[in-house]
C-alpha cells in the first residue's frame, strides 16, 4: 500500500510508538478542545497508524497485539476519550471482523481501514432495555432472500452519528430455540441515529440512540459463538481487556499530574503535598498506578487480543473491575487534592475536573462491574470443585500466589452466596487476583520491591473493607 500507512507498516515498533506518542501529545487532555473528534483529527491519528496493530499484514496492518496494547496507552496518557475511541474501533469493532468474518468481508471492509484517512466504526449490543442481562435483547434477525434483514432500537452506541461501520448484536426465535448472532453492516444499510444523547463526559465521543432496519449481505454473518450468549463471551472481552492498559496511561497521567499540583499549590507557608493526609492521597495514587502497571504487564505478556480470549474470561472480568475502580477512585484523589481549581473544567492548573468526567463512567460501561464481579464470584464457584471458595482461591492459579505470599484469610467467603454476597466476593476474588499479578509484574520486570509492598497493603485493606461489608450486610439482615 502507498502513502503514508504504507510506511508507517515497515516502522520497527520502537518508531511506530515514538510515531503515536508524537501524534497523542496534540490531543493533550490540558489543551484539547472538549467537543466530537472532527474528522480531520481521527485522520491525524489513522495516519499515525493507530489501527494497524489490530488488522492483519495482508490487508495493511501491522498484526500486533502489544502494539494494541501500546497504542491505548500511550492515548491514554494524554488524552482518555481519544483512547477510548480508538479501543472501541479496534478492539470492539475491528477485532471481531478480523476474528469472524469470512474472507469476502474481511476483503470487504479491512482494507478500507489501513488507509490514512480510515473511517470509524462502532459496536452494538446495548438497547433501551436491556444492558446487563444481554436475555432482554430485542434486535432481530431474519433470513431473507440473499441475506439477513435486521431490526431494532439500539443506544448509547460509542461514535453513534459518526461511525460508517457496525458490528451488530441480534437474535432470532425459532422451532429450536433462541439464536443469537453478530453482523457487520454500513450505516447506509439501514443504521438511523434517531436522537443524540448528551454525555457527561469523553465529550469527543457521540453517543445516542440507534434504530436498525437493514438488509445485510449473507456474507457479512460473522461466525462468533454457536448461537448462544456464552459463547459469544470472546467478543466483549477485549475491550475490557484493553482497559488494563488504558488505566495505566491515564493513572501515569494522573500521578504525575497530582503530584505537580500537590508540591506546585501553598497552602500557608507549604506546600500542599507537606500535609500528610495529601501525602496519603498521593500514596493512594501511586499504589493504584502499580497495581495497574501489573495487570496491564499481565494484559500485554499473559494474553493475546487476536486469538480466543475466552479461556482468560475470569482474569480479564478482574482486570476490567480492579483497573476501572482504581481510575475512578483516582480521578476522586485528584479532584479532592485540586480543591475548587479541580471544580474549573477550564482550569490552567490542573485536568481533574475532566479526569474525573472522563474516568467515571468506566466501571458502568463494557459490562457494569457489579454485574461483572457477580459473574466472576459465580465462575469460581462453578470451578471450585467441591472446595469452599477460599480453599479454592489458596489453590486456582491466577489467586494461589497472593493468597500464599500475603497469608489472606478469605475464610468469610464460605458461606452461602447471596445475590449481593456474590458481588462483594467477587470484588475480593478481582483484589487477590491483582494482588498476585502485583507479585508476578514485580519479579518479572525487576520493579522497586518497595512499590509493589505498598500496593499489596492497599489491595489488602481492599479486601479487608469488603470483610467489614459482608458483616454489616450480616448485621442489617439480624436487624430485619
Ligand atoms: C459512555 C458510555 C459508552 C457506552 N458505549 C457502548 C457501546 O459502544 N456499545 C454498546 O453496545 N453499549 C455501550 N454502552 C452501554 C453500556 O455498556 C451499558 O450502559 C452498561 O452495560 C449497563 O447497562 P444499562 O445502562 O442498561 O444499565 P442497567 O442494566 O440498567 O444497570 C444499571 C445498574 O444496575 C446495577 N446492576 C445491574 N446488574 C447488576 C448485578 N447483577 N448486580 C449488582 N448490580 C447490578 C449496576 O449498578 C448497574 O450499573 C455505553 C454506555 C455508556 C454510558
Amino acid at each position: 500500500m502507498a502513502g503514508p500507512v504504507g510506511a508507517v507498516v515497515l516502522l520497527s515498533s520502537e518508531e511506530f510508538i515514538a510515531g503515536v506518542e508524537e501524534v497523542a501529545s496534540r490531543f493533550d487532555a490540558a489543551t484539547y478542545p472538549q467537543r466530537e473528534l472532527p474528522a480531520d483529527d481521527w485522520a491525524v491519528l489513522t495516519a499515525a497508524g493507530v489501527l494497524l496493530p489490530v488488522l492483519p499484514a495482508e490487508y495493511g496492518g501491522r498484526d500486533s497485539h502489544v502494539e494494541m496494547c501500546r497504542v491505548v496507552e500511550v492515548l491514554a496518557e494524554q488524552n482518555l476519550a481519544v483512547a477510548v475511541y480508538t479501543a472501541i474501533v479496534t478492539g470492539l469493532a475491528l477485532r471481531p471482523v478480523v476474528r469472524w468474518a469470512g474472507e469476502e468481508a474481511r476483503r470487504e471492509i479491512l482494507p478500507r481501514f489501513a488507509g490514512v484517512r480510515a473511517p470509524a466504526a462502532g459496536f452494538a449490543s446495548t438497547e433501551p432495555g436491556c444492558g446487563s442481562a444481554m436475555s432482554g435483547l430485542t434486535t432481530v434477525f431474519e433470513e431473507v432472500q440473499g441475506g439477513y434483514r435486521i431490526r431494532g432500537r439500539k443506544h448509547w452506541q460509542a461514535l453513534s452519528a459518526t461511525a460508517s461501520w457496525w458490528v451488530v448484536v441480534a437474535k432470532r426465535e425459532g422451532d429450536g430455540g433462541r439464536e443469537y448472532a453478530c453482523f457487520l453492516m454500513e450505516r447506509g444499510d439501514g443504521f438511523r441515529t434517531a436522537q443524540r444523547y448528551e454525555a457527561l463526559g469523553l465529550k469527543v465521543i457521540d453517543y445516542g440512540i440507534n434504530d436498525i432496519d437493514a438488509f445485510v449481505p449473507a456474507h457479512r454473518r460473522l461466525d462468533a459463538g454457536a448461537g448462544n450468549l456464552s459463547s459469544m463471551v470472546d467478543i466483549y472481552l477485549a475491550g475490557r481487556a484493553l482497559i488494563g492498559a488504558l488505566a495505566f496511561g491515564f493513572l501515569n497521567r494522573i500521578a504525575r499530574e497530582a503530584r505537580a499540583y500537590a508540591d506546585a499549590r501553598v497552602i500557608g507557608r507549604a506546600p500542599l503535598s507537606a500535609i500528610g493526609f495529601v501525602r496519603h492521597r498521593l500514596g493512594a495514587i501511586d499504589s493504584a498506578r502499580t497495581v495497574c502497571a501489573a495487570l496491564n504487564h499481565y494484559v500485554r505478556t499473559a494474553l493475546d487480543l487476536r486469538t480466543d480470549l475466552t479461556p482468560a474470561f475470569p482474569a480479564i472480568q478482574a482486570v476490567k473491575t480492579v483497573a476501572t475502580e482504581l481510575m475512578v477512585s483516582c480521578a476522586n484523589h485528584y479532584q479532592q487534592l485540586a480543591g475548587g481549581e479541580g471544580y474549573r473544567s477550564d482550569s490552567p492548573t490542573n485536568i481533574a475536573a475532566q479526569a474525573f468526567l472522563d474516568s467515571r463512567v468506566f466501571t458502568v460501561f463494557d459490562g457494569t462491574n457489579d454485574l461483572l464481579s457477580q459473574q466472576l464470584a459465580q465462575y469460581c464457584v462453578d470451578s471450585s470443585d467441591g472446595l469452599v471458595l477460599s480453599a479454592f482461591l489458596a489453590v486456582w492459579a491466577p489467586t494461589a500466589p497472593a493468597v500464599s505470599a500475603h497469608g489472606y484469610d478469605l475464610r468469610f467467603l464460605d458461606r452461602e452466596l447471596r445475590q449481593e454476597h456474590s458481588v462483594l466476593a467477587g470484588r475480593v476474588i478481582a483484589y487477590v487476583f491483582a494482588a498476585a499479578r502485583v507479585l508476578e509484574w514485580a519479579a518479572e520486570t525487576g520493579a522497586d520491591a518497595n512499590r509493589a509492598r505498598t500496593a499489596a497493603e492497599f489491595l489488602t485493606a481492599d479486601i479487608d473493607r469488603v470483610r467489614v461489608e459482608f458483616d454489616l450486610l450480616d448485621r442489617l439482615t439480624a436487624n430485619g
